[in-house]
């Protein structure tokens, strides 16, 4: 049996949005038009079908990201959609990245009074990132105070997109009933708002045909007060052929000529504009009422790429280390990506893949590359949205779930183990708080380690660790929401009851200054003895990259490299997580290669543990520049703790400081309660980077420290009779005030000499 659908008649898409835009709602129809769910959820009543985990439900916001698989038939061709979840909360943007790495294209769902929101804004710069062409959604035009215009306006403006309405809404708020398609040059109306209402298609024509409008009150109302008439019309529709024109060498000389393009040649040509992100196409409609999704799931068909249209992904080959690309096609070798695993109140324990190479069959083995191990996949599982179909093979470009692999973790690769291959794995953010866990009883205590490894696995920003000095298990996150879902799932999903201490932030250490340091570590009193010596300069890596150095290229880090050093830079290393360089500058032996990696790794060590409070050490080059050895008394380890030593020694000279997390935070406030916000805010250490007037509310924009911001929800709702709302996200490390730092080192320093 070979592939049921062809790969281009594949979308892989997600569906993104502020929170409340509708993005559930919009996911809910899509997946009932599609045919899948004969059984509508609401996100009202708590039951929506993508949103089955019980905290979601309660919260009413969606955290995980699943992947639902449907299909749509356009011009009698059957074509798959499958359709990953997208979180709608900025505690999660983590989430919101790994879904966009392994998407094709994207929806993005506004609210038709609220226009572009700081999610949405958010999430549109991490697609731009990731190049995930798109089309917007203007939900909601039955709200009140509907604003089509006013939507666009605000794509063009804040997210500095190029917006094209090929739709516009007939009739707004109570009289929304359809809309008006400028390329089909058709209207669509439907006659109820129940789920699959019927709905009547006519010429754009008979809306200027005064009998027909008259015999037809539902259209009299729709028109009536509104701007649309037959100028307006032709006026919005030339924009789209005129972009058209003028963007698409191939069709200015048509239009020149002919003076018109046809229908098909139209679409393709927005097809591939969209496909190159030069424009968005923008479409209208009301999820609640039923309104507009069939127009939008044509759109995903005509206007979204197929895995074909993306560029081959780029690799890795973990033994020689050479780039490679992995082309969308079933004959290239099988490569895959685990994007993220969940558990199935169903089948237990899965492992959703995004295939995008090769195929894969049930019962086979596959290789993790970046781990070195091979797994067998018991069961290849279809996931719709009300069942699990079992299939015995995936094919390119599609998304499944996989059941059977243990010790595989987010964002691994999977392959042919005969042609390994590293995917750019996604990146994921340090966390940035801690709590400590502390397990009620024994009983608890044990299921307490299975409960952390499992929710490890699935949630890469999420770490357990124990805190040296107490023996406490520190678990730690994006978020005090992040983690508040972590302890709630421990205690539903593994039945571990246990004391949560109080938030604690995760500092970081870095320095300011350039230093140079010697680790000397010689015993030779008797017997065999011990011998390592090394000499490191320590230098601060300019502010200017600290942001942007996970995504340099090797070309640009061997630049920051020589810039660090102050000319060639030899042999470096750069390891990610802590943005930290080694550069290896040993010439002529002076200590032999294989005591090179014992003196790193006994640097990363002492970086690990900073040397100010004992948190990590970021934003550090070490360069290794001389030493020497001994023909009989070096050792790996006698190297190891000279690199440790030297690295120690090199930080007290080199004006170590600590950094805090600092957040970007949001408040949505009404006028009467601006002065207690900003007052507050203002007593908080926070920087306020500007407030504008959204929609009727005022949105006060601050940077401020983590550290100032736990129990902010609390402390909000009491000074705002709760008609403020707010939301956050981590958005970098900063040196922390001096006396701060001086509190949380002495803290640190008690701690130790106490235990
Ligand atoms: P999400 O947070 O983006 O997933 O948004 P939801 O789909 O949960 O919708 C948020 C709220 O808006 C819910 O109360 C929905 O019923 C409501 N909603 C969604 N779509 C529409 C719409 O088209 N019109 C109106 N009036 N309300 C809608």
């Amino acid at each position: 049996m070979g592939r049921a659908f062809k790969l281009e008649d594949t979308r892989n898409i997600g569906i993104m949005a502020h929170i409340d835009a509708g993005k559930t709602t919009s996911t809910e129809r899509i997946l009932f038009y599609t045919g899948v769910t004969y059984k509508i959820g609401s996100v009202d009543e708590g039951t929506a079908t993508m949103d089955w985990m019980e905290q979601e439900r309660e919260r009413g916001i969606t955290i995980t990201s699943a992947a639902t698989t449907a299909s749509w038939t356009r011009f009698d061709k059957k074509y798959r959609v499958n359709i990953i979840d997208t979180p709608g909360h900025v505690d999660f943007t983590v989430e919101v990245e790994r879904s966009l790495r392994v998407l094709d294209g994207a929806v993005c769902v506004f609210d038709s009074v609220a226009g572009v929101q700081p999610q949405s804004e958010t999430v549109w710069r991490q697609a731009d990132k990731y190049r995930v062409p798109r089309i917007c959604f203007v939900n909601k035009m039955d709200r009140m105070g509907a604003d089509f215009d006013h939507v666009v306006r605000t794509i063009r403006a804040r997210l500095g997109a190029h917006p094209v309405p090929l739709q516009f809404p007939l009739g707004r708020e109570d009289n929304f009933i359809g809309i008006i398609d400028f390329l089909e040059q058709k209207v669509i109306v439907w006659l109820e708002e129940t789920l699959g209402a019927k709905f009547e298609e006519f010429p754009v024509e008979r809306l200027w045909d005064k009998a027909f409008v008259d015999s037809r009150p539902d259209v009299a109302a729709a028109l009536k007060g509104s701007a649309i008439d037959k100028a307006f019309y032709e006026e919005h529709r030339n924009k789209v052929v005129e972009y058209v024109a003028e963007h698409d060498d191939e069709m200015i000389d048509k239009y020149l000529t002919e003076g018109t393009l046809s229908l098909e040649e139209m679409r393709k040509s927005i097809r591939k504009s969209t496909l190159a992100l030069k424009i968005v196409p923008v479409l209208a409609g009301s999820a609640f009422k039923n309104k507009g999704i069939q127009p939008l799931l044509d759109a995903v068909i005509d206007f979204l790429p197929s895995p074909v249209d993306v560029p081959p992904l780029e690799g890795t080959n973990p033994n020689t280390e050479e780039v490679e690309l992995r082309r969308a096609s079933d004959d290239a070798p099988f490569s895959a990506l685990a994007f993220k695993i969940m558990s199935d109140p169903f089948v237990g324990h899965v492992t959703y893949i995004r295939v995008y190479s090769g195929v894969l069959k049930s019962g086979s083995y596959v290789y993790n590359s970046g781990k070195g191990t091979r797994e067998r996949i018991s069961r290849l599982l279809q996931m719709h949205a009300n069942k699990r179909e079992e299939i015995d093979t995936v094919y390119a470009g599609d998304i499944c779930a996989c059941v059977g692999l243990k010790s595989v973790n987010t964002g691994d690769t999977l392959c042919d183990e005969n042609k390994p291959v590293v995917l750019e794995s996604i990146d994921f953010p340090a966390p940035v708080i801690s709590v400590a866990i502390e397990p009620k009883t024994k009983a608890d205590q044990d299921k307490l380690g299975v409960a952390m490894q499992r929710l490890a696995q699935e949630d890469p920003t999420f770490r357990v660790s124990t805190e040296p000095d107490t023996g406490q298990t520190l678990i730690s996150g994006m978020g005090e929401l992040h983690l508040e879902i972590i302890v709630d799932r421990m205690l539903r999903e593994y039945n571990v009851q246990a004391n949560v201490g109080r938030p604690q932030v995760a500092y970081r250490e870095t320095i300011r200054k350039k230093a140079t340091a010697e680790g000397k570590y010689i015993k030779q009193t008797g017997g065999r003895g011990q011998y390592g010596h090394c000499k490191i300069e320590l230098h601060p890596i300019p502010s200017s990259s600290h942001e942007n150095m996970k995504e340099m290229s090797s070309d640009e880090l061997d630049a920051l490299a020589k810039e660090v050093v102050g000319g060639p830079a030899g042999k470096w290393k750069f390891d990610k997580e802590h943005r930290f360089l080694f550069i290896d500058k040993i010439i002529g032996g002076a200590i032999p290669r294989e005591f090179i990696a014992p003196i790193e790794a006994g640097i990363r060590e002492a970086l690990d543990n900073g040397i100010l409070a004992g948190f990590t050490m970021v934003d550090v080059a070490v360069v290794l520049i001389d030493g020497s050895y001994h023909d009989v008394d070096s050792s790996e380890m006698a190297f190891k703790i000279a690199g440790s030593m030297a690295f120690k020694e090199a930080c007290h000279k080199a004006s170590a400081v600590l950094l805090e997390p600092i957040m970007k935070v949001e408040v949505v406030v009404p006028e009467e309660y601006m002065a207690a916000v900003y007052g507050d805010l203002n007593a908080r250490r926070s920087a306020i980077q500007g407030s504008e007037n959204r929609s009727g509310s005022n949105v006060i924009r601050a940077e401020v420290p983590l550290a100032q911001m736990f129990g902010y929800a609390t402390d909000l709702r009491s000074r705002t009779q709760g008609r403020a709302n707010f939301t956050m996200h981590f958005s970098h490390y900063a040196e922390a005030p001096n006396s701060i730092a001086q509190d949380i080192i002495d803290k640190a320093k008690g701690r130790s000499t106490r235990g």
